[in-house]
């Protein structure tokens, strides 16, 4: 499995010596609170991430997620709790906090005026990377864009920048990816290499968490399903425990509340 990260260029244990074993949760809120001006959005949120665990966020539309993995990611601020990142505190948006996560949000974060390449080479180069041109042909070739980057990001299909956004996520070889429904706007093949990505990501320690809409994909990917309903986390289990009509009624009734 290792062996298979470093060719497509997906390993998270080559980022220092630290194995992710020894860091506790890779990721840990307790009692987060976030709004915007007087709309409590989150209220007492709490979610754990272990190493080497995809877990999949599902929820109505409106109920947060985005909002999660904002704050999760130092793009917005929480306004009370605790935040945890491989034991670290996230709160303080350190660039040490920052350097263990990789974002896939709805916005690709890439220049549109540059080319592929050279997004990878202006991100590569802000992380200090070393041997930054072997790792972005790694990550081109892990996407599949490595015949279009030379092409400027604003003569890409969606699709075809959100490939080129994965990549970027992963470059700097996070250990946690935060994924927001990653799967959208991907054509069959894509969605096919981001199964594959994340499926040797936690099997080489790393983790995951995914904001989706997608039941198939959810459910197929994640080693844990939760849903967030009003502000908090209402349900939560292993797929392998998972009794689906139960999580199904769970999921209708969250979706009903949203109405
Ligand atoms: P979706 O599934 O549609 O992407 P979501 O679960 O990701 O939804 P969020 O995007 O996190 O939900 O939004 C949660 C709530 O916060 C919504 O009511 C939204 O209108 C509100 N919201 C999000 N961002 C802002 C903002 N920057 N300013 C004010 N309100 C916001």
């Amino acid at each position: 499995m290792a062996q298979d990260l470093r060719q497509t260029g997906a390993s998270v244990k080559a980022a220092d010596d630290h194995p992710t074993s020894s860091l506790g949760k890779a990721l840990l809120v307790e009692g987060l609170r976030k709004g915007y001006g007087y709309q409590p959005v989150l209220w007492d949120l709490t979610l754990s991430v272990e190493w080497g665990e995809c877990v999949a966020l599902f929820g109505a539309n409106g109920a947060g997620k985005t909002t999660l993995l904002k704050v999760l990611s130092a793009q917005a601020r929480a306004d009370a709790g605790i935040i945890r990142i491989a034991q670290r505190d996230a709160r303080t948006h350190s660039p040490a906090v920052a350097r263990l996560v990789g974002l896939v949000s709805h916005r690709h974060l890439l220049y549109e005026d540059m080319t592929g390449e050279e997004n990878l080479r202006f991100y590569g180069r802000m992380f200090g990377l070393e041997k930054l041109q072997e790792r972005i042909s790694e990550v081109l070739q892990m996407v599949g864009m490595e015949k279009r980057a030379g092409q400027r990001v604003r003569a890409l299909y969606n699709g075809q920048q959100k490939r080129l956004a994965i990549a970027r996520a992963v470059l700097h070889r996070p250990r946690i990816l935060l994924l927001d429904e990653p799967e959208s706007g991907l054509d069959v093949e894509a969605v096919e290499m981001l199964g594959g990505l994340i499926s040797r990501w936690t099997g080489d320690g790393g983790s995951v968490l995914m904001a989706t809409h997608s039941l198939e994909k959810g459910l197929e990917w994640a080693d844990r399903v939760t849903i967030l309903s009003q502000g908090a986390i209402a349900y939560t289990e292993p797929r392998e425990y998972l009794d689906l009509e139960a999580f199904r009624g769970i999921y209708r009734h969250a979706l009903e509340l949203a109405e």
